[in-house]
């Protein structure tokens, strides 16, 4: 997972980068970096860490420019190292380009050696490093042809915003399955993963990027381009970043994540025939879940596991040693609200299953009498290749557990999890969601991979 974000502005924008990209850390915390053009000059920081650690008063006063792009990194391609720090920024034929990406290729590899083949050296073993290679060997000055053409080649999962000297543009891939929305500030446009960033710049979002989509700013004229006039998009945006990554303000087309988590809550409650005391959340993502099935079933919600919120996301710690050692000190049983209690747990997913059967066993120790395990999303039983991170399939309890098998491994009274059409009925019912990582129906042939 990665956050992005793009400025166009006729004042420095350094600040607004920073601020706009600090609201969207919760999508990668390895790396980040700001990446400026100015004058013809391109200026840029990448570093290992959080926003707030690497950008301080100095580095902001370095980045003074008018267009320009940020990253929050976490790897899904690529190792977790400075060399994959983005944005990535080059000078081709006199021109400047630099680029940010949310988003994974599939065909990276089968890229990469073609153009070796031709002589090309990589710096690194990102996949956008490939991107921006095909994109600065088509680039003499026409954005929007070199980008059309850049698309003919990649595949997957891309969002992207790019800068040339004079220009900011954003695509989105033609299944749109990273979320890119656009908003406006006066004269400033400016583009980014999740609408807060918009927000909190105190602009108005505009819409979303459309799937296929090329949006160009320049000379403060916005302008929208079709990858395609012979191909048609297909929208398979991500359920998985309404399900858990997206924070509960974002709006993704048209979709918001906090009224849709609460929706599979109530659903979940709605067929559920267990009458426990407390309705319990795993906080922090579990909240909107538990609201919902407390609202369908008149059961109060009750914050019996209090959170220490100076622990990171444990699904998203790049080793399985650090997530063990994040699930024991991230979330705490409060004693008194659960001895002798029955209790629905309420989580956004299973993915490996750690977090649930340690939560489990601590819930237990501090005297819960039954714990039934409620999930608002269905079974995550196939590998994400289009930017999340789930790679090996045989990390994922459910690839190989029924869910009487899940249960018993996580050790709770009952399991359940909302079906397939029930979420995306919550969803609003239309079918234009990825849904991959649940049912396996990937909606780009996976060139670089198998399925496993
Ligand atoms: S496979 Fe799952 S996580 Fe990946 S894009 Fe599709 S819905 Fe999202």
């Amino acid at each position: 997972m990665c956050g992005i974000i793009g400025i166009y502005s006729n004042k420095n924008i350094a600040k607004e980068l920073y601020y706009g990209l600090y609201s969207i850390q919760h999508r990668g915390q390895e790396s980040c970096g700001i990446a400026v053009v100015n004058d013809g000059k391109i200026k840029a920081i990448r570093q290992m860490g959080l926003v707030g650690d690497v950008f301080k008063e100095k580095e902001i006063d370095y980045l003074s420019g008018n267009i320009g792009i940020g990253h929050v990194r976490y790897s899904t391609a690529g190792g977790s190292v400075i060399q994959n720090c983005q944005p990535f920024v080059g000078t081709c034929r006199k021109r400047n380009l630099g680029l940010a990406h949310n988003g994974n290729l599939v065909n990276a590899n089968y890229l990469k050696e073609m153009l070796e083949e031709d002589g090309l050296m990589f710096q690194t073993n990102s996949d956008t490093e490939v991107i921006l290679n095909i994109l600065s060997r088509y680039y003499k000055g026409d954005i929007v042809q070199s980008i059309k053409l850049t698309m003919d080649y990649i595949k997957g999962a891309y969002s992207l915003v790019i800068f040339s000297d004079n220009e900011l543009v954003a695509v989105r891939d033609p299944h749109g399955f990273r979320p890119l929305i656009m908003g406006k500030k006066d004269d400033e446009y400016i583009f980014a993963s999740e609408n807060c960033a918009i927000d909190i710049l105190g602009g108005e979002v505009i819409r979303d990027v459309e799937p296929g989509e090329i949006i160009v700013i320049k000379n403060g004229e916005m302008k929208s381009y079709n990858y395609s006039e012979h191909y048609k998009p297909v929208m398979r945006s991500c359920i998985f970043e309404h399900v858990y990554f997206a924070r509960n303000d974002a709006t993704i087309d048209n979709l918001n994540a906090y009224e849709f988590r609460i929706k599979c809550g109530e659903k979940l409650a709605e067929s559920d025939d267990v009458k426990p005391d407390l309705v319990v959340p795993v906080p922090d993502s579990g909240w909107p879940g538990a609201l919902g099935y407390s609202n369908a079933s008149g059961i109060r919600v009750s914050e019996a596991l209090v959170k220490n919120r100076y622990v990171g996301r444990t699904f998203i710690k790049p080793t399985q040693e650090e997530r063990e050692i994040g699930v024991k000190i991230k979330l705490n049983p409060l004693k008194s609200m659960l001895k002798d209690k029955s209790i629905v747990l309420v989580d956004d997913s299973i993915v490996r299953g750690t977090t649930s059967r340690r939560l489990v066993q601590a819930l237990r120790e501090a005297g819960a009498r039954e714990i039934h395990l409620r999930v608002t999303s269905p079974p995550v039983a196939y590998s994400c290749f289009y930017g999340i991170d789930t790679p090996n399939r045989e990390n994922l309890l459910a690839s190989n557990h029924n869910v009487e098998k899940m249960r018993e491994h996580i050790g709770c009274d009952s399991l359940k999890f909302i079906d397939i059409d029930t979420m995306i009925e919550a969803a609003g019912g239309e079918n234009k969601f990825c849904k991959a990582c649940f049912d396996g129906d990937y909606a780009v042939k996976l060139y670089d991979m198998q399925s496993n």
